[in-house]
Parts: structure tokens; C-alpha cells; sequence
């Protein structure tokens, strides 16, 4: 038997795992049971600055660091297809899953190069799937690279986005309503910086969703 032949053939039997704590699941489950009962929906009341509504699967909680962590460096496993999962319920119920276009948070070339793949990109094809929207991660770039958002405070972070994204393709834009996806959001300088370009490329209306909403942005250094 060829090693391609075997090497999918492994593929298919090559265990579902939960996404926060790595445990075996069902081929078809998001989480292990444990987590399930852990993880908390997020029934906040956030709204990105300039988008039309706002939807987030889950709390940020210390017991997902890992999960988003490992989506970070590129190891993907099975966590777009939970968070994605979850993600398309949470817009569904909101009423917001009627959109023309999924537009992930894009990552500037270089950062993709290294994790190999764009993990809001990942989530957003799961929603697409759920709900039936195409995905466009082509018509809008991230042109300027930007410092790590999680050493910096609240409008730090707002400068640090300040023209990071660039519409390409704004006749694939204009007119769309579009929900942005992104795995975290902490003060949504990133979304709102998205939101206002897509906005200004001639989106009819921009909604944002991501797969964990962080409930209490401490910023450290202002409170020293
Ligand atoms: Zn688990």
C-alpha cells in the first residue's frame, strides 16, 4: 500500500480531541464532557464600535488559554470546528446569520507564513459551512504590521490598529453585509478598526463575532 494511501487512511481514524484539554472525543463533539460543563456562553452586552451587533460563543477563561494559544502557533486540531460550531448556533439565535460575506480578521503575510494558516480564517469557513455564507479572506489584507495587542492597553491598542487593514477588492465589499470573525476579543480595537474600513470600502453593514469575549480587560498598566 502506498504511504499516501496509509497516511489518509490514518486520517480518518486519527482521534477527535477537545480543544481545551486535549481529552479523546466523539468524532463529531466540540468538547469533552468536562469542558462542556466548564466553558461559559457569553451573554454580555459588547458592541464593536461602527458594527451593527456583536455575537461571542463563549468567555474568555483562563482553561481555554491553551486551546487559543495552540490556534495561535497554527496547531489547529479540532478547535475551528468547536468554536465555529458554536459560533454559528450563537448567530443564529441572535438573528444575525443572514449576511452576504464572512470576513476573517486577516494576519499580515509574514505572521502567516510562520503559523501556516490563519486560524479566524479556519473558525470563519466552519460558521460559513453552518450557516451557508461564502467566506472572503482575499478582499481585505492586514498591509501593516502591527505589535503584539496583548502587551498593550486599551487605546495603545486602538493606535497599534490604526491602518493596519487594507480593502483590495472594495467591489467585492461594497453594498455586502458582512460578519467579521475572529477567534478572541478582548477590547475589540482590532474589530473596530476591521469594522471601520469595511465600513468606509462601502459594506451596507458589518457585524462581528468571535469564538471567546475576554469579560474583564485588565489593564495592568494603567492600574499600577
Ligand atoms: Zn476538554
Amino acid at each position: 500500500m502506498k504511504r499516501e494511501t496509509l497516511r489518509e487512511l490514518a486520517a480518518l481514524i486519527y482521534p477527535s480531541r477537545c480543544p481545551v484539554c486535549d481529552e479523546v472525543i466523539g468524532a463529531n463533539d466540540c468538547f469533552c464532557e468536562k469542558c462542556t460543563g466548564i466553558l461559559v456562553r457569553y451573554e454580555g452586552d459588547f458592541l464593536v464600535k461602527g458594527s451593527s451587533g456583536f455575537a461571542a460563543a463563549y468567555e474568555y477563561h483562563p482553561n481555554m488559554e491553551e486551546a487559543v494559544l495552540l490556534m495561535k502557533r497554527g496547531v489547529i486540531g479540532n478547535a475551528p470546528y468547536a468554536f465555529g460550531t458554536a459560533i454559528a448556533e450563537r448567530l443564529r439565535e441572535k438573528g444575525m446569520d443572514k449576511a452576504d460575506l464572512l470576513v476573517p480578521v486577516p494576519m499580515f503575510r509574514s505572521d502567516l507564513r510562520r503559523r501556516g494558516a490563519n486560524q479566524s480564517q479556519l473558525i470563519a469557513e466552519e460558521v460559513g459551512r453552518r450557516l451557508g455564507i461564502a467566506v472572503d479572506a482575499k478582499s481585505v489584507v492586514k498591509s501593516v504590521e502591527t505589535l503584539p495587542q496583548k502587551e498593550l492597553r486599551k487605546r495603545e491598542r486602538e493606535v497599534n490598529m490604526r491602518g493596519a487593514f487594507t480593502v483590495t477588492a472594495p467591489e467585492s465589499i461594497s453594498g455586502k453585509t458582512i460578519i467579521v470573525i475572529d477567534d478572541l476579543c478582548t477590547t475589540g480595537s482590532t474589530l473596530a478598526e476591521l469594522t471601520s474600513v469595511l465600513l468606509g470600502a462601502g459594506a451596507a453593514a458589518v457585524y462581528c463575532a468571535c469564538a471567546c469575549k475576554a469579560v474583564e480587560f485588565k489593564d495592568k498598566k494603567t492600574e499600577e
